[in-house]
């Protein structure tokens, strides 16, 4: 990080503004100009406060120099994050695709879902229990029981299940869920992905309808601070002026996250774009680009589902996706499943 000092700051401020920075765990290296001091800050800058620098009146400008992650960042880390789920690895040449409806809605329904796209190679069950709708009168939901259907249908199937947290009084209930993600919405939750840093289960974290992608790695820090490194990034889509498509994926953050940070990638075509004739095209464009996973909304009756249904793929549709997906992992020469 570097502070610039104003031109007529006296050396008692320039001193104790050296002395205050130094507190804070840094060592500071001064550099005399003709006519500005410039202050060089060595060591974890992630934990300064550039905000605090910038209204001390002796101070003309700060720039940032190193990203403010440090526990996300690739520079500390530099081997690929490999997360285990119940075996099954994200990351790190490994890719998994999560398959499944975008709400439980009754044991049958989940149930045939698994155990078609686990027919069609898909390795682990989404489902949402609680949904996070625009609209309070919209379908909530199954809550607690839609959990325990997920549960059933991973005793049936083998899949281990992902399912949405929307309010850290709920974590009890996921207790033997195997990946807790975190929706778009509730991206900058902090006390959420506080608590979330507590436990070591894998956390699926959603990119925010509207969050720059250094935003994203800041929320993946704060679970990362608490301790919790397995933590897996999500890119969904983000909000644009473009209205053919129900958000905008936005592809190219998938190498830069993967340049940033050690953390593995998955994308989310259904959500990036709300029509199922576009899975294809953006899991494929999500596969070239670098992805380590793929997240798609699959329903035995989309006509009829209670959520997310012009985005939904049918059984069948998604055995047709699987097909060049297999095909383009294994070219990238990654392991699928
Ligand atoms: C979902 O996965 O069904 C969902 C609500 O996703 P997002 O948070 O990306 O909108
Ligand atoms: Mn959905």
């Amino acid at each position: 990080m570097i502070v610039v000092l104003k031109q007529n700051a006296k050396k008692e401020q320039v001193n104790s503004i050296k002395q205050w920075l130094e507190k804070m765990g840094v060592s500071v290296h001064q550099i005399e100009g003709l006519h500005t001091t410039v202050l060089g800050l060595i060591g974890d800058t992630s934990v300064v406060d550039m905000d605090q620098i910038s209204s001390n009146p002796a101070v003309e400008s700060v720039k940032r120099i190193q990203e403010p992650y440090k526990n996300a960042n690739r520079k500390f880390h530099p081997n690929d994050t490999v997360v285990d789920v119940c075996g099954h690895k994200i990351g790190g040449g490994h890719f998994q695709v999560i398959a499944g409806p975008c709400s439980v809605e009754c044991e049958e329904q989940i149930t045939e879902v698994a155990q078609k796209v686990k027919a069609s190679g898909a390795t682990l069950l989404r489902g949402g229990a609680f949904k996070p709708r625009t609209s309070p009168y919209a379908f909530q939901g199954l809550r607690a029981e839609g959990i325990e259907l997920l549960l059933k249908a991973k005793a049936q199937t083998g899949m281990p299940i992902v399912t949405e947290i929307m309010s850290t009084d709920h974590l009890p209930l996921f207790k033997d869920v195997d990946v807790i993600q975190v929706g778009a919405r509730n991206m900058q939750n902090f006390e959420l992905l506080k608590e979330l840093g507590k436990i070591d289960k894998p956390i699926l974290l959603k990119r925010g309808l509207a969050n720059t992608i250094e935003e994203f790695l800041m929320s993946a820090e704060y679970i990362m601070a608490g301790g919790n490194q397995n933590v897996i990034l999500c890119e969904r889509g983000i909000r644009t002026f473009e209205t053919a498509t129900r958000n905008t994926l936005d592809i190219s953050a998938v190498p830069i996250l993967k340049k940033l940070s050690h953390l593995p990638v998955v994308v989310d075509p259904s959500h990036a774009s709300g029509l199922t004739w576009l899975v294809e095209p953006l899991s494929k464009a999500a596969i070239a680009a670098g992805a380590d996973g793929l997240i798609i909304e699959v329903h035995n009756n989309p006509k009829m589902a209670l959520s997310d249904g012009a985005q939904s793929l049918t059984p069948e549709m998604f055995d047709d996706v699987m097909q060049p997906i297999k095909r383009m992992v294994e070219f990238e020469g990654k392991i699928l499943g």
